[in-house]
């Protein structure tokens, strides 16, 4: 983590708390934010159908609590604005539910639902288009780490998004996510995710070193509250995004407090 930039810690709730539970883990999320104002920023990407209600609490909360950094996002978006396009939500549909942010690219998407490099870049264009902030995701498979193609793998879906969203690519931010760590239990080590995330930027600088600079590159897979620290005390990792501890309030409040301890450290600079 670089004083420069403000860690950020998004919790991707996947299919999960569509409704009132949703909007109930929203309201402890942002409780817990609250504490850190201006050291951590925090983001949650609830199932569409709990996007409007839990935009509308965290808000409620944010008005009473001054300064909560917390936001909303969206888990996926559809690359139109409007359409025959059965089962897909649009850019604008997510702004009017009250979402900041949409992650794309997520390893589920390209996986599940073979989404190609050229799609998510699509995804993350019409994003910044509509205001929305993208969390472009990127990382490799257990095949391609065996075959030493770690890097090749995540510098080439980075710069398929980085070339389409070009001019507006500083408010995007880049999650690695290596594929075999998600919902695994199997972590990358500190280090290995240093690596990964030190050649993205580089990769970033050799664009723009501005856009290198402040660009934030979270880490994601199988981030709990007993090894966030270790991975965010990195000095190229400045967040992270959960899947399954986000969906404890305290272990979730444990990886916010770890950020915003590691953010507030006095810098030997
Ligand atoms: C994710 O879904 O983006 C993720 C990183 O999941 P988990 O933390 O459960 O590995």
């Amino acid at each position: 983590m670089h004083p420069s930039r403000t860690p950020l810690i998004a919790g991707n709730w996947k299919m999960f708390h569509g409704g009132g539970s949703g909007v109930e883990l929203a309201a402890a999320v942002a409780r817990a934010a609250a504490h850190f104002p201006g050291a951590v920023e925090c983001v949650v990407a609830p199932p569409f159908t709990a996007l409007a209600a839990v935009a509308q609490t965290v808000a409620e909360i944010a008005e009473q609590v001054r300064q909560t950094p917390i936001g909303v996002a969206g888990q996926n978006l559809y690359p139109e604005e409007k359409g025959a396009f059965t089962g897909e939500i649009s850019a604008p549909m997510l702004v009017e539910a009250g979402c900041h942010w949409v992650i794309v690219g997520h390893s589920e998407r390209r996986q599940l639902f073979s989404e190609t490099d050229a799609f998510v870049a699509k995804k993350a264009q019409v994003a910044l288009a509509a205001q929305l902030r993208p969390i472009v995701c990127v990382g490799e498979t257990l095949e391609e780490r065996g075959a030493g193609a770690t890097l090749d793998v995540v510098l080439r879906q980075v710069r398929a998004a980085m070339d389409a969203i070009a001019s507006g690519a500083g408010a995007a931010v880049v999650a690695y996510e290596p594929v075999w760590a998600i919902g695994t239990g199997k972590v990358a080590t500190p280090a290995d995710a240093q690596e990964v995330h030190a050649a993205i930027r580089k990769e970033l600088s050799a664009r723009d070193p501005k856009l290198a600079e402040r660009t934030r590159i979270l880490y994601g897979g199988s981030v709990k509250a007993d090894n966030a620290a270790s991975l965010l005390a990195q000095p190229d990792v400045d967040g992270a995004l959960v899947g399954g501890a986000s969906l404890d309030v305290a272990a979730f409040a444990t990886i916010l407090r770890a950020a915003a301890e590691l953010a507030s450290r006095p810098t030997s600079a």
